[in-house]
């Protein structure tokens, strides 16, 4: 209450929600007292303290895969906790539980040619740790001088200072810029749909992209670039799966220079895109993955840097040179969150949770395309179980709409009232539901959305 924020003892006391920083929202007063709190969840549904019920079609953070509630997580978890619940893996030191769910992913991904894990928190700290195994082989193998990474303009890679610096976009630099980055270097979106040049396919697009890539690499001297890091789908950017030929063009560029690739499947590992990992869809090959979100269905943080034979060798071969892997996380290989990646693999597995999300890939995205006849809505594009309606004024020039309050937000607002969680970025609403949505949770998302557009006009 404004009573409460007066001076006391000198200092200036917060409201109960002022109390927390909380991430990507804005700060102010009036913003934090129109904050959803919601306490209870189950299955795909959460509730609010109002006790309003919200279908979830965010997943949580693209993340909540199984959705809230599965009884075999929660008693993994909650067996795990009465046996050990915390031990570390420091110093030479292990648990069996850390032992048993590192070899079982490394199986999970050996078909990507997968050898070892390298354990974090959740996708930006395995990102910081993706670049430093890049540097760290560099210096391995005696090329000292390979420091820059190449990064995409409209990515997300975390939050970090590492992972953000990766990040091309504006709102995660805006407030801290401009950022030191003399290691980091961004080349284009690849939206076609935005970014194409009239006349130009999809492919042509793509030839120009990976021109584009190899210029900036020539421009830096290629002895100088140790990695490029690339979402399968851009997540947060905006869902923008690449243009046809994309991967196919850049990854003979990168192995031409000898360059690591990093491939940020922190969103589309396990099974978003209809396959075990988003590099099985786009048949993509790089030498280091990262991993998180759907790999405990957020039960827990918990996230992984999955390393190839090159970047492991390299490490196995130095270990007297540098001594021991100066790197690592208190809570990284967690008991608990073992246990919980453990019991979840074990579901997708059982279950092959990936080619349900195939199976019911055509209903989610036809249906939703229709929505491209609606005069607000330039494209609706994505993959598996991640979408994007991106709104325009103009249809022919797809200039973004200039009103005060962007009708993405609008229309996320909308679907709240309506019972249905969004994201709203920009001019673009996100959806990506858990990989166990049915068909009449689709069913239920789609009437949401119909009546949330209603209301639009
Ligand atoms: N990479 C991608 C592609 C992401 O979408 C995210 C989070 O949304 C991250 C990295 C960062 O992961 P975390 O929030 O677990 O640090």
């Amino acid at each position: 209450c404004a009573a409460c924020l007066g001076r006391r003892g000198g200092l200036r006391a917060y409201s109960a929600l002022t109390s927390n920083l909380a991430p990507f929202t804005n700060p102010s007063e009036k913003e934090r007292n129109s904050a959803v709190t919601l306490v209870r969840g189950e299955g795909v549904h959460v509730w609010d303290d109002q006790g309003n019920k919200y279908l979830d079609g965010l997943a949580g953070l693209w993340s909540n895969a199984l959705g809230n509630g599965n009884e075999r997580v929660i008693g993994a978890a909650h067996a795990q906790l009465k046996k050990l619940a915390y031990q570390h893996t420091f110093w030479n030191r292990t648990t069996d539980i850390a032992e048993e769910y590192t070899r079982r992913l490394v199986d999970f991904a050996s078909h990507r040619g997968v050898v070892q894990t390298f354990m974090s928190c959740g996708g930006s700290d395995a990102n910081d740790t993706n670049v430093k195994l890049a540097w760290y082989y560099w210096n391995a193998v005696g090329q000292p001088s390979r420091k820059t990474v190449i990064a995409r303009h409209g990515a997300y890679h975390g939050v970090t200072i590492t992972a953000s610096s990766m990040s091309g976009l504006d709102s995660i630099h805006k407030g801290y810029g401009p950022l030191p980055l003399p290691w980091v270097r961004h080349v284009s979106t690849p939206h076609y749909w935005r970014n194409g040049l009239p006349g130009e396919t999809e492919e042509e697009y793509s030839s120009r992209l990976a021109k584009e890539l190899e210029d900036l690499i020539l421009r830096e001297g290629p002895e100088t670039i140790a990695a490029f890091i690339a979402e399968p789908v851009m997540g947060a950017g905006g869902v923008i799966p690449p243009p046809k030929g994309y991967f196919q063009k850049i990854q003979p560029i990168l192995q031409k220079y000898d360059i690591l690739f990093i491939l940020d499947e922190v969103i589309t590992a396990f099974g978003r895109l209809g396959e075990r990992f988003g590099s099985d869809f786009f048949d993509i090959q790089p030498d280091l993955y990262t991993v998180a979100k759907a790999m405990s269905s957020s039960y827990y943080p918990l996230g992984a840097a999955l390393i190839t034979e090159r970047v492991a060798d390299a490490i196995k071969d130095q270990a007297n040179k540098f001594g021991v892997f100066g790197h690592g996380y208190t809570y990284g290989g967690h008991p608990v969150a073992c246990a919980i990646g453990l019991e979840c693999l074990n579901i997708y597995e059982e279950t092959s949770i990936w080619d349900h999300v195939k199976l019911m890939t055509p209903t989610f995205q036809l249906t939703l395309k229709q929505l491209e006849t609606h005069p607000l809505v330039g494209e609706v594009r994505g993959e598996g179980f991640m979408l994007a309606i991106e709104f325009v004024s103009d249809k022919a020039t797809k200039a973004p709409l200039g009103t005060s309050v962007p009708p993405a937000t609008i229309l996320a607002n909308e679907c709240m009232k309506n019972g249905l969680l969004v994201r709203s970025t920009g001019n673009v609403v996100v959806l990506a539901p858990s990989l166990v949505f049915t068909m009449e949770n689709f069913q239920e998302l789609f009437s949401k959305l119909k009546a949330s557009f209603d209301s639009f006009d």
